[in-house]
């Protein structure tokens, strides 16, 4: 057999064709032209394989492959951080970047990105200042702590404490806290990598004061009390709260670390929440240092605080390991920003994205569920049904790990029970490959869309008109 004889044009040709041009325009020569060249070489490759064949002129291959390259040059400049819609009902989604921030502190970022600020610098005395001056008086007066600082996220906040205070001695945690938060951050190995020993006290489910009392030996550093972020101990149980563990400690002089994990500033019941222990209880409860995150419940960027006890916090601002955790400028413009919006807590579900969506009206959310539902309706055919559903949110990221707050959205299954697992892959596959991928979830033969997070409707519904939904999914294999 002959292969078929393909022209294969020039790099020049290539970039002679219109689209090459427009190539160059917007992504500049060199870039176009390894772009064109990989273009060839895929050509190249075809053509010896013989796996293609072309009835074209020259000039329209170089046209097709301007338009390859084109296009791969536009797939390779798209972000690989993308934006999406969270309608997985998990509002503090840690695969889906946590909290989404406020105008607020999206402003202060900005601003914190485009001009220098006075990060380390005094501008009242005009000599050097500290990193987390700019904070340390605000988080003080929400929580009614001495002192603090804030590291990259919570998971460096503990690695600082344990290891500034417990380095090569013990860190005495119960049974019942020895927490897998999820990736690879496993208190027990926190631990270790601190450089402290962990001591394990009590059982599983009960924990009592005299299990503490009874561990301390000469070489305890730290009693560490762990927030079970994501998950609870039900049933016949027991645990020492801060409270008592601090008499403990005051009494043998250690000190006591209560970390919380998500942590939050306000009383959630005024807002219609179940309550979740506050920052501030922590620091009444007479814990010597409290840790928790800025993108949990707290509604800000990544961040880790370490509060509490003046001496204590300021011998964790001093290790040099500080510095490989510590928070850029940027972050702690939006954390300024956002932590100054808990002054007014009356008004912050309406400027803190995070209690505006864990506080949103299920019914809302259902009118809005009826809304879309019928757009989606019309969209998708008469192969999927699609209705309005009754829903449960969670707040995620290790908050409240049992409670739900009941929501809506939309569920669609396909008519065609055959192979329907295989049918809502390819159904949830579409809405991944939207502009801005849409993100649900596959729940009991249905495709399942929470409406709690979804604020912006139009630009949901405007990029309904995109998803293309294989003609193969709505009929039989
Ligand atoms: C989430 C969590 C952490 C880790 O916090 P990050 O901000 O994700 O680093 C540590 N401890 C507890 C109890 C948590 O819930």
């Amino acid at each position: 057999m002959t292969k078929p004889n393909v022209p294969i044009p020039s790099v020049d040709e290539v970039l002679r064709a219109e689209a090459g041009q427009l190539a160059v325009a917007r992504f500049g020569h060199t870039a176009t032209v390894a772009a064109v060249r990989t273009a060839i070489d895929d050509m190249r490759q075809l053509a010896r394989n013989g796996t293609t064949s072309f009835q074209h002129t020259r000039e329209e291959t170089a046209a097709r492959m301007a338009c390859a390259a084109f296009e791969a040059l536009e797939r390779q400049g798209a972000p690989r951080l993308r934006r999406v819609f969270n309608l997985t009902g998990t509002v503090l989604h840690t695969n889906l970047g946590r909290a989404i921030l406020a105008n607020e502190a999206v402003t202060a970022a900005d601003t914190a990105m485009r001009y220098p600020a006075a990060l380390e610098f005094d501008i009242e005395t005009g000599k050097r200042g500290e990193r987390d001056d700019a904070l340390r008086d605000l988080v003080c007066e929400l929580t009614g702590a001495e002192d603090a600082i804030v590291v990259n996220n919570n998971a460096a906040a503990v690695l600082l404490v344990l290891n500034t205070l417990a380095l090569g001695r013990e860190t005495i945690v119960s049974r019942g806290e020895l927490i897998e938060i999820g990736g690879a951050f496993r208190m027990p190995d926190i631990m270790s990598s601190a450089g402290t020993k962990l001591v394990e006290t009590g059982t599983t489910n009960r924990t009592h004061m005299k299990d503490y009392a009874g561990s301390i030996t000469a070489s305890t550093a730290l009693l560490l009390k762990v927030h079970t972020s994501n998950y609870l101990v039900q049933g016949f149980t027991k645990e020492v709260g801060t409270g008592a563990l601090v008499e403990l400690g005051r009494e043998k002089a250690i000190p006591v670390v209560d970390d919380l994990g998500s942590g939050t500033l306000v009383d959630l019941t005024h807002y219609g929440l179940r309550r979740e222990r506050t920052v501030r209880d922590a620091i009444n409860d007479g814990a010597d240092i409290v840790t928790f995150s800025g993108d949990k419940l707290l509604g800000g960027p990544q961040a880790g605080f370490i509060i509490g006890r003046k001496d204590l916090v300021s011998a964790c601002a001093r290790n040099p390991i500080k510095r490989a955790v510590r928070l850029d400028k940027i972050r702690l413009a939006a954390l300024e920003a956002t932590l100054k919006l808990y002054r007014d807590p009356d008004r912050l579900p309406e400027r803190l994205p995070t209690l505006r969506f864990l506080t949103r009206p299920v019914a809302e959310i259902g009118l809005q569920a009826g809304r879309i539902a019928v757009l989606l309706g019309e969209r998708l055919g008469s192969a999927w049904f699609v209705s309005v559903s009754a829903l449960a949110s969670q707040i995620g990221s290790g908050s409240l790990p049992l409670e739900t707050i009941a929501s809506a959205g939309i569920a669609v299954e396909p008519v065609d029970r055959r192979e329907s697992g295989r049918r809502l892959d390819m159904l949830a596959s579409s809405f991944r490959s939207l502009p801005v991928p849409v993100i649900g979830r596959i729940e009991r033969g249905a495709f399942i869309l929470d409406l709690r997070c979804l604020d912006d409707e139009k630009g949901f519904v405007d990029q309904l008109n995109k998803l293309a939904v294989a003609a193969s999914v709505g009929q039989a294999p």
